[in-house]
């Protein structure tokens, strides 16, 4: 007997090689704008010094006590006072990473072989936390759009995982229910949590030695071994 009847995955870093693709992105404006004739010697420096400035503001964002916008330029502009730039660089470079980095298209390993796999037996469904223009590009441009019935953006639906919001109206958007629900995710937090608070089973995408402190109902470590019990 077929336990589940609706399959919903997170995006960034379960299929969509987020970390990959954002630094393929960053390297991209790091080189357009001339950052290092600017004397941004070290683009690693560069790339982790922005990672650390934008890990703190999406916190912020996620509690609504910063806007999109604000967020979006605070993230560069921060960054690049870091590297003592200071000149209004910062609008043209966030504009530019939101039309770049929907155009970066590598996925985690295995992704198109799962999904041709889970496609015909069960209704797939994301479920992502971030900006609706940016999202939804990212899966058209990687293909990946066939596959899925519903795609749930935070930003649409009012609240970011785990938020019970978001759960809520993706079960209203596909009329899923949360029993027969599993989610599919890297994030022990986001996912994990919020889908147990939504009552659904959960599946963790979890890196090699990586713990958490929520006791997912299964966790693999390649996406392809979820084809051994779906
Ligand atoms: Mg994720």
């Amino acid at each position: 007997m077929q336990k589940y009847r609706h399959i919903f995955f997170d995006l960034d870093r379960t299929l969509y090689d987020f970390d990959r693709n954002n630094r393929e992105t960053i390297y991209q404006l790091y080189c357009d704008f001339g950052l290092a004739e600017m004397g941004v010697a070290d683009f690693d420096t560069f790339h982790k010094t922005y990672k650390s400035i934008n890990l703190p503001l999406w916190e912020r964002y996620k509690k609504q006590e910063i806007t999109k916008k604000y967020l979006n330029v605070a993230r560069f502009s921060d960054t690049l006072k870091a590297f003592g730039i200071n000149h209004g660089l910062a609008e043209k470079f966030a504009s530019e990473y939101i039309r770049l980095s929907p155009m970066q298209v590598h996925l985690l390993p295995g992704t198109k072989e799962l999904l041709d796999y889970l496609f015909p037996k069960y209704p797939l469904h994301i479920i992502t936390n971030g900006f609706d223009e940016i999202q939804f590009l990212k899966i058209s441009r990687c293909g990946l759009e066939k596959y899925f019935q519903h795609v749930i953006v935070s930003e649409d639906a009012g609240a970011q995982k785990p938020d019970p919001r978001i759960f809520d109206y993706a079960f209203e958007k596909t009329g899923a229910l949360p029993k027969e629900s599993l989610l599919v995710g890297d994030d022990p937090q986001s996912d994990i949590f919020g889908a147990q608070q939504a009552g659904m089973d959960q599946v963790w995408l979890a890196q090699p030695g990586e713990t958490s402190a929520y006791e997912p109902t299964y966790q693999i470590g390649q996406l392809k071994e979820l084809m051994d019990f779906l």
